[in-house]
């Protein structure tokens, strides 16, 4: 830490990472990351760590941010790879710095906030979204990123958008940024555009946990209640069932959602696919997760049904395409961090 200042302001960036961490509308799992600028240093969330334990662990890496902007001004790989920019001797541990580094390496503000708002991704992955969030951020100085690849496609894709003055992104099919000087003023800008993107979420039917243990076999159902709605909610469904809506959701429960049919077991599915999935969908009684699927795949799970009870069900919807889904299961750094997860320390 350069100053007493900046370390006191990582200390309320701490305080207000694990916050966000504990709200499920805001972060899932090891999604989402917040920073700090101390001089040319970015202090920011490591690589798979989870932000509701920025408090109790240490979870932040210090970046070298001067390289690392050249890198992606100069469209260099390596900004692919942003543990190559950490400053080692101050990262006894060796975290690596979130895939998302970039993201806030490019807001010229000296904190960033980067969250899986379930409110904004239910905007974020319908196509008329763009639209649909300029109704309700007006006085807001805010850009739109269309979908990319979080990483260097990502830090592309913003930094063709930004303009002087922006402190709010929204970024396609994934999340919201929002930065400021300071950590109060980048938590009330938070609250601010999370309130002006609120969106009730449909009321379901409870699940029919009678009916999915009878189903289960190996299978278990899900850490929270919340979970089912996406799988008895009828619109939810059918947005479930078409596709991958975001980036995490391939990371932690592989693409799209599987639907059991009529009359079909865990067992009957798994035979039918040749494969267990995280997670299966039973049509009007609820989910079941893998026996072993991960306390990420658990948070991931429910996110679905809370991001597809606020989506418009009229509204058409934008799905990541093949090619995207694949890029993020095959991609090193996404490697890292399922690998993390799988081990139970992300
Ligand atoms: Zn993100």
């Amino acid at each position: 830490m350069a100053t007493q200042a900046d370390a006191q302001e990582l200390a309320a960036l701490r305080a207000l990472s694990a916050s966000i961490g504990l709200n499920p509308h805001m972060t899932q799992a090891a999604g989402g990351n917040t920073s700090l600028k101390a001089g040319d240093t970015l202090w920011i969330k490591a690589s798979g760590t989870w932000l509701k334990d920025a408090l109790s662990d240490d979870i932040m890496v210090p970046v070298a941010m001067a390289p690392l902007l050249e890198a992606v001004d100069r469209r260099d790989p390596a900004a692919d790879k942003p543990q190559a920019f950490a400053i080692e001797d101050l990262n006894p541990r060796g975290l690596r710095p979130s895939i998302e580094t970039t993201v806030h390496a490019l807001m010229p503000q000296r904190v960033v906030l980067h969250v899986h708002c379930v409110d904004t991704i239910s905007l974020a992955v319908q196509a008329d979204g763009e639209a649909e969030v300029a109704k309700r951020l007006g006085g807001i100085e805010w850009a739109w990123v269309p979908y990319f690849r979080p990483g260097l496609p990502l830090a592309r894709g913003i930094a063709e958008r930004l303009r002087p003055g922006v402190d709010v992104l929204i970024l396609g099919n994934h999340g919201l940024v929002v930065a400021a000087e300071t950590v109060p003023d980048a938590q009330a800008l938070l609250h601010r555009v999370r309130s002006l993107l609120a969106r009730p979420a449909r009321a379901t039917a409870a699940p029919d946990i009678a009916a999915l243990t009878t189903l289960a076999g190996d299978y278990r159902l899900p850490a929270g209640i919340e979970a089912h709605a996406v799988a008895i909610d009828a619109e939810s469904l059918h947005m479930a069932e078409a596709g991958s809506l975001y980036p995490d959701h391939v990371i932690f429960l592989g693409q799209g959602s599987v639907v059991a049919r009529p009359g079909e077991d865990v067992a009957g599915v798994v035979a039918r696919l040749g494969a267990a999935p995280a997670a299966i969908l039973f049509p009007g009684a609820g989910v079941l997760m893998r026996g072993d699927a991960s306390a990420g795949a658990d948070a991931m799970q429910r996110c679905l049904a809370d991001v597809t009870a606020r989506v418009d069900g009229k509204a058409r919807l934008n799905y990541l395409t093949a090619a995207e889904n694949d890029e993020l299961v095959n991609w090193d750094a996404e490697q890292y961090r399922q690998k993390l997860n799988a081990a139970g320390t992300a």
